[in-house]
């Protein structure tokens, strides 16, 4: 399609407030490439889940730009671009019915196939092996019956399924079991392969691994490099 993005991100000078009076955003720069993962960490309230709804274009800039393959998100359009971006959210919105539907989503194209390609990418595949309805296994609403780690993992197969070019990740900050820790380390390590990641970051193994961490204080860059540099 001559829509399908390469999946190169770059921000320009960004800048937004909510309410249009207390900047929450200012001067923000960065650009990732497809293979390059970009780790956004900052005490709460700094801006990075806004940074997130912006490329999601969620809100309209205040200032700035914000490009995908080098085309504002106007130009582009937000529907197609939302398209190829998989979103990995902190707090899963999980339905009442079937694991494939809540992994579907509602978009076509995603056979049973895809989704057990999925879930053993994130190392949930045995889970749902074990469980007598399998795919049909029905979830409670929020995710209940399912550990938070298990419903980050869900979140990162269902952003998976339809083989972004972009991956969001908004990482939980609920403590998890060691094993789940590891699920969630090996999942990023290999979804992030060939794609461009931002990551909002609260585990050390992601910042650890981020090709650029920008440090946000008050919706400013305070610091910005590798791990090793900061
Ligand atoms: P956390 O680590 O707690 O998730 P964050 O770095 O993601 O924090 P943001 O959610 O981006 O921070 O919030 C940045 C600022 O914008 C905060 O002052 C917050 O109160 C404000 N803010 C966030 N969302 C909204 C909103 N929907 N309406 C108004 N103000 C908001
Ligand atoms: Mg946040």
């Amino acid at each position: 399609s001559p829509l399908a993005l390469e999946g190169r991100i770059s921000c320009r000078d960004l800048g937004f407030s909510y309410d249009g009076v207390h900047p929450v955003l200012e001067g923000v720069s960065f650009a990732v490439r497809p293979g390059q993962m970009l780790a956004l960490v900052g005490h709460t309230g700094s801006g990075k889940s806004t940074i997130i709804s912006l490329l999601m274009g969620f809100y309209p800039l205040a200032q700035g730009q914000l490009c995908f393959d080098g085309h504002p998100i106007a130009q582009l359009g937000l529907a197609s671009v939302r398209r190829q971006i998989g979103l990995v959210q902190q707090d899963p919105f999980i339905f009442a019915g079937s694991l494939a539907d809540n992994l579907r989503l509602g978009r076509s194209g995603i056979d049973d196939a895809r989704l057990w390609q999925v879930l053993e990418e994130v190392q949930l595949a045995a889970f749902v092996r074990a469980l007598p309805a399998g795919l049909e296994s029905a979830l409670d609403e929020g995710g209940r019956n399912l550990s938070a780690g298990q419903r980050q993992l869900l979140s990162f197969a269902r952003a998976l399924a339809c083989d972004p070019k972009i991956l969001i990740l908004d990482e939980a900050t609920a403590s998890v079991d060691s094993q789940t820790e590891a699920a969630l380390t090996a999942a990023l390590a290999c979804a992030r392969r060939g794609r461009a990641t931002i990551a909002v970051a609260h585990r050390l193994s992601t910042i650890v691994d981020a090709d650029e961490i920008l440090l946000l204080s008050r919706g400013r860059v305070q610091e910005r490099g590798r791990h090793e540099a900061l």
